[in-house]
């Protein structure tokens, strides 16, 4: 099977952000991604908060995030993750191709936009019913149109819209926007778009093309009809984690917890990017999400080299596991180095502050320790106070 250090599932811009900082800590870097390289991004036209780029279609900035990407040699791959399988430590990616063994898995897969539920949403999906104004907007020249959502992403995609349509109805359940400042300032005073709050859509009817909505207020509970060819849902967002089948913790229909370092409840593998359970959800939160995970995972990879390389390939070692910034125990460690020196017992010093995660692993509790490990396996072990229970515990 193809056994690779890092792989990030997810070319947006966490992963590919991922792979940037990936390939330059000196990892060997595999990116799966099932379709365009940038993510969500390719499918707006307005990015005007990304850092130092005043302006930017999401396109023009998807393709400088895979060009950055490249630059420093990361490896790209079309395919689709249909799953991942953890066996030990082993950590195996099925995808639609070859399956792939990672010591490392960043899932950056993003989301994907929630759907009505409506009926006739399915039906006429592609046919009126759209998820992505810049993919389709263009087809509504001179005609009118509904947006649903009260986000930043319907409040932009709305103004946006009144490009092509004549008309833009924002259909909102409540009674405010939750959206930027600036943004609701442009819609609201945008002409061609009109508001109704406090509703819902029941039906999206249509022959062969949507022609209109039945809507419901939700504190009357009146009902009503609106005349449109187009709908375009922005009613939140799913997190893509369908593969995972639970496989990590996640709260609230799947969106994934990690700790500050990215890392999720499986060691070893990370998440970055949308797919997280997170506050903001933005090109520059999943950049800096990106970063942080690649960086834990160097960190990851490279602990599991020393642990392997120090303490689980040689025969037999005894390791003197001690916390740097506890002075007695600082003055142990070079007392038994010193002793040691010369002697024929083989003993290794490992600072258990810098790696307190490889010490948990090792389901260390006590320091200082002496730690006897026998091929790989942890033969004796013993809290230790002085030079005396060391030679002790070494003879
Ligand atoms: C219309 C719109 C407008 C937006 N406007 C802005 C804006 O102005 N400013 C801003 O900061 N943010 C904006 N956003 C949000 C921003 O795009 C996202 O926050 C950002 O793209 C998240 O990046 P990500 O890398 O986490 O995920 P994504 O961009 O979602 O990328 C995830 C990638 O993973 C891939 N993937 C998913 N599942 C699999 C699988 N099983 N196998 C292989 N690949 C897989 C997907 O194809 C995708 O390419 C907008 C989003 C939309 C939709």
């Amino acid at each position: 099977m193809e056994k690779r250090e890092l792989v990030i599932i997810g070319a947006g811009p966490a992963g590919l952000t991922a792979a940037i900082y990936g390939k330059r800590s000196g990892l060997d870097v595999l990116v799966l991604e099932k379709g365009i390289p940038g993510g969500q991004i390719n499918v707006t036209d307005e990015i005007e908060n990304w850092t130092g780029v005043i302006h930017a279609s999401g396109a023009e900035l998807a393709d400088s995030f895979r060009k950055h990407a490249e630059h420093f040699k990361a490896e790209f791959r079309e395919t689709e993750v249909k799953g991942i399988t953890v066996d030990g430590g082993r950590k195996v990616i099925h995808t639609d191709g070859d399956d792939i063994e990672a010591e490392a898995v960043i899932i950056a897969t993003g989301a994907s936009f929630k759907k009505l539920g409506a009926p006739g949403e399915k039906e006429l999906t592609g046919r009126g019913v759209s998820y992505c104004a810049v993919c389709d907007g263009a087809f509504f020249e001179d005609q009118e149109i509904a947006v649903i959502g009260g986000g930043n992403t319907a409040v932009e995609e709305a103004v946006y819209l009144t490009q092509f349509a004549s008309k833009v109805t924002i259909i909102h359940r409540r009674d405010s926007f939750r959206a930027d400042r600036l943004a609701i300032e442009r819609a609201m005073s945008n002409p061609k778009i009109e508001v109704i709050w406090n509703t819902v859509v029941e039906e999206i009817i249509g022959e062969d093309m949507v022609e209109k909505l039945v809507l419901k207020n939700v504190r009357t509970g009146e009902t009503s009809d609106l005349a449109v060819s187009g709908v375009f849902v922005f009613a939140g967002m799913d997190p893509n984690v369908s593969f995972m089948q639970g496989l990590v913790d996640s709260v609230g229909g799947g969106w994934i917890v990690t700790n500050e370092r990215m890392e999720t409840s499986i060691e070893g593998i990370f998440a970055a990017g949308d797919v997280r359970d997170k506050y903001l959800r933005q090109v520059i939160t999943a950049a800096g999400d990106g970063a942080t995970a690649a960086m834990a995972a160097s960190a990851y990879i490279s602990e599991q080299l020393h642990i392997q390389g120090l303490l689980l390939e040689p025969e037999q070692v005894t390791a003197f596991i001690f916390s740097s910034i506890d002075e007695p125990q600082a003055r142990l460690a070079s007392e038994i180095e010193n002793s040691a020196a010369g002697k024929r017992s083989n003993v290794v010093l490992l600072d258990g502050y810098k790696n307190r995660r490889m010490v948990e692993k090792l389901g260390i509790t006590e320091l200082p320790s002496m730690v006897e490990f026998r091929k790989g396996s942890i033969a004796r072990k013993q809290q230790v106070g002085s030079l005396e229970e060391a030679v002790k515990f070494l003879s």
